[in-house]
């Protein structure tokens, strides 16, 4: 089957094929583990993993690396401020491995609760030291790098081409002072590979050049060479690692080995929030859990992250959201009508439904025609075990979990209560015992108008959360 992906080197969509037999290799950029990841990182991971189950859907086996960054990740993407674990580490007074084990293990944690896979292999920068300074130092003999009183940097005048992957005017941003004034720097956008230790700073190593650490773009280049080698199928990110971060990348590479990385490059955009960015100060950086105390579920962003293509901005709004989580209790309860179905579907219109699901996924992952498809499904006039497991097929791609519905409906119903709620049932019970029935009826009829259903049944009354 033809897979069309949308590759920002080439600015164009074409056929998508594994360099090497069966196995396609992808490097993912991941998390610098000094917060906590929020729901805009988590788009880029839910792309990533959608890319994932696309390619296994197609037949292909997986060889992905992701990092894990903890260290050497300044505040800002061009070498200027803190490095952010150690900023981190210092606000909490603790150490910064410590920060880096206890944010990892949350980020993995989430992972799990948006039902996404984990790449083949993770690796910690702080674990490829060894490697980086290897790179570091094969530049250095080719001629692409050399020294400052800060570190070292790589000369981007010795590339035949840069950038190569954003489309930015390096002129124009001179012209805009973006661009810090170091005096030691060749050009302007010449990039530190490796960082000379100021003297508190705790996360550093012995080097030809002293006590130091490596720089963020170098740590994927290092990893990503020791395992997918020195071409690769596919480099995923977020859009904002197009014109530094990514570009760098392929700077160093082609300085070591001549080769552009990866074949493919993928990237993710923006989730915006009340149609603008996430910032501290609007205090709009919300994480799952801030979700799910509104009632949102990990999965029900998942399903509100396929409501955009992976190219398009994403508004988030927990309005939206909110009625995302309604749309997946539909979604699962449709599923279990459909389990439970004994009316027959011709084995063409299965096919059919195949068909159109894969051509759609393909065509650069159109999950938002996907989904339709889905409720299509859901819809059908018919009810059959065939389209249950249809759905749960298509469920490869989703990584939804529609096989555990059932789990998660009876879950929602162990609610509990609001204290308002309470409040009303038990003046409905007082009611009842009184055989005021109008007064019973007009008590549930509000208990419903806040989203509650009740049913008096033999084993005493139900309290279930509509949706
Ligand atoms: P970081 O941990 O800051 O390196 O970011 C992890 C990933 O999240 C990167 O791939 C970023 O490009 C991505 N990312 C950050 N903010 C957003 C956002 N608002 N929407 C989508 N992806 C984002
Ligand atoms: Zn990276």
């Amino acid at each position: 089957m033809n897979i069309q992906f949308y590759n920002t080197l080439t600015r164009t969509k074409s056929e998508f094929k594994p360099m090497e037999g069966n196995t396609v290799r992808i490097y993912s950029c991941g998390p610098t583990v000094y917060s906590y990841a929020h729901i805009g990182n988590f788009r880029a991971y839910i792309f990533m993993d959608t890319l994932r189950r696309v390619l296994q859907y197609n037949g292909y086996n997986l060889k992905h690396v992701m990092n894990i960054t903890d260290v050497g990740h300044l505040e800002s993407d061009g070498d200027e401020g803190e490095d952010k674990m150690e900023k981190a580490a210092k606000k909490e007074n603790k150490d910064p491995y410590e920060i880096a084990k206890y944010y990892s293990d949350i980020f993995f944690r989430d992972m799990g609760r948006l039902n996404i896979q984990t790449p083949e292999i993770i690796s910690k920068a702080t674990d490829h030291i060894a490697e980086m300074l290897e790179f570091v130092q094969g530049l250095v003999k080719n001629g692409y790098a050399y020294e400052t009183s800060k570190g070292i940097y790589f000369d981007i005048s010795k590339l035949d081409k840069y950038p190569v992957l954003s489309n930015r005017k390096l002129d124009e941003q001179i012209a805009g002072a973006r661009v810090d004034v170091d005096e030691e720097k060749k050009n302007p956008y010449d990039f530190a590979l490796w960082i000379k230790a100021p003297e508190n700073h705790i996360m550093k190593w012995d080097s030809p050049w002293g006590l130091s650490y490596p720089g963020w773009h170098i740590e994927c280049s290092a990893m990503g060479r020791k395992y997918l080698g020195d071409e690769f199928d596919i480099h995923t990110g977020g859009i904002d690692h197009i014109p530094t971060h990514h570009e760098n990348e392929i700077a160093q590479s082609k300085g070591l080995t001549g080769k552009i990385p990866a074949k493919f490059w993928m990237h993710v955009e923006f989730l915006q929030v009340d149609g603008g960015k996430m910032s501290k100060s609007l205090e709009n950086i919300y994480t799952l859990d801030d979700l799910q105390e509104k009632g949102i579920e990990p999965l029900a962003y998942k399903l509100f992250c396929f409501t955009a293509h992976y190219r398009t901005k994403l508004n988030f709004t927990f309005e939206n959201a909110l009625a995302t989580q309604k749309a997946l209790m539909r979604l699962r309860e449709g599923f279990i009508r459909q389990s439970e179905g004994t009316e027959k579907i011709e084995s063409t219109e299965i096919k059919e439904y195949e068909e159109k699901f894969l051509a759609t996924i393909n065509d650069d992952m159109n999950m938002p025609v996907a989904i339709g498809i889905v409720w299509d499904i859901i819809r059908h006039p018919k009810q059959s075990k065939q389209l249950a497991e249809l759905l749960l097929k298509f469920d490869q791609v989703l990584g939804l979990d529609l096989a555990n519905s059932q789990k998660y409906i009876d879950e929602s119903k162990k609610i509990e209560l609001p204290e308002e709620i309470q409040e009303l049932i038990e003046k409905r019970k007082k009611a009842r015992l009184e055989k005021d029935w109008a007064l019973s009826d007009e008590i549930r009829d509000i208990i419903q108008s806040k989203g509650y259903i009740v049913k008096d049944t033999k084993a005493g009354i139900i309290v279930e959360k509509q949706f």
